[in-house]
């Protein structure tokens, strides 16, 4: 079994991003700049934000971070990100989700100029990233993306299977495995909690991406020997520690290769999320 190491991943790719950012920094006058909006308190969130700005100040951006109450309006939001993106000395922008229940994601989503949108959730990238075109692809699946890369993990012609159709995961992965290009070529099977017989469907892939939400979903009896895992899952078990969604300490012993949590696929997203502000930096300044 390998052990498919997001941490090491990462730091590679924000080293290479830090001299990127040092050589953009002296071309532009100023460093690249994300912003980042908050709405409310929620926990989880601030720890997700905090992450990012400090990643930010690793690799030699600026970041902003603007937080709302959780009453701001709708309205109020959707100006606040036409100010941005108006402003040419931002580069990037992302809005923390989830949002309170009063402000609709898509809306906002929508209301972000595609070209600053490093998170890759606009329909305008999601549709690019659908014809394999430029654009900025969301974090999470880009970051595994790079991971089977750096590992030389062959995709051409295997069976994958994702478990999770989210926005921001689930569907795009599907997509990204699927598409004529390596890493993919991929045949996908998406699956999700209306699939009837979810093991068997798992049971199949060559390669397995678990983005459900639910601590030791994926056993080590819906493995088939050898299968490469992908585990997205972020929960935290009775002791309050992160794991996945895999069960992970038996299904390793199946496993022909497979990624820790923590340590896996949160690092990556991170790193992505710091690459695409780089190039977002890079195209609006005319440097790419
Ligand atoms: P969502 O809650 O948006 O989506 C979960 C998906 O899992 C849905 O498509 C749902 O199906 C499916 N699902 C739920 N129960 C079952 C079931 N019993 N059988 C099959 N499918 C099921 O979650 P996200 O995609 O946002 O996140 C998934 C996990 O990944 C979370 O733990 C999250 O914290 C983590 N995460 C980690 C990141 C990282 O950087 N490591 C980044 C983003 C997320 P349906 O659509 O039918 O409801």
């Amino acid at each position: 079994m390998n052990l498919l190491d997001g941490k090491l991943v990462s730091a590679k790719i924000k080293e290479d991003i830090k001299k990127d950012a040092a050589d953009f920094t002296a071309q532009a006058g100023r460093k690249p700049h994300l912003v980042a909006i908050l709405v409310g308190n929620d926990g989880g969130s601030e720890t997700y934000v905090a992450s990012k700005m400090r990643n930010c100040e690793l690799v030699g951006f600026e970041s902003t971070n603007i937080r709302y109450d959780v009453d701001v309006t709708e309205e109020q939001l959707i100006a606040k990100i036409q100010e941005i993106n108006a402003d040419a000395s931002i580069d990037g922008l992302i809005v923390q989700l989830p949002l309170p229940k009063h402000i609709d994601p898509d809306k906002i989503t929508e209301a972000i100029d595609y070209r600053k949108d490093v998170d890759g959730f606009h329909p305008i990238n999601l549709g690019r990233m659908q014809r394999n075109l430029p654009c900025f692809i969301p974090a999470t699946p880009y970051g595994i993306m790079l991971m089977l890369d750096h590992y030389k993990i062959e995709t051409a012609g295997k069976h994958a299977v994702v478990v999770g159709r989210s926005n921001i995961v689930g569907s795009p992965m599907s997509i990204l495995l699927a598409r004529n290009a390596n890493p993919g070529n991929c045949t996908v099977t998406l699956t999700h909690s209306r699939t009837k017989d979810l093991k068997t469907e798992v049971l199949r892939a060559d390669i397995i991406v678990a983005a459900i939400g639910k601590k030791n979903f994926v056993t080590a009896d819906m493995v088939k020997p050898g299968a490469i895992i992908i585990d997205v899952g972020m929960n935290r078990n009775a002791e309050g520690k992160l794991c996945g969604d895999v069960d992970f300490e038996n299904v390793k012993e199946v496993a022909g290769a497979i990624t820790p949590v923590p340590g896996g696929v949160g690092p990556m997203t991170i790193a992505m999320l710091m690459k695409n502000c780089n190039t977002a930096a890079r195209i609006q300044n005319g440097l790419l």
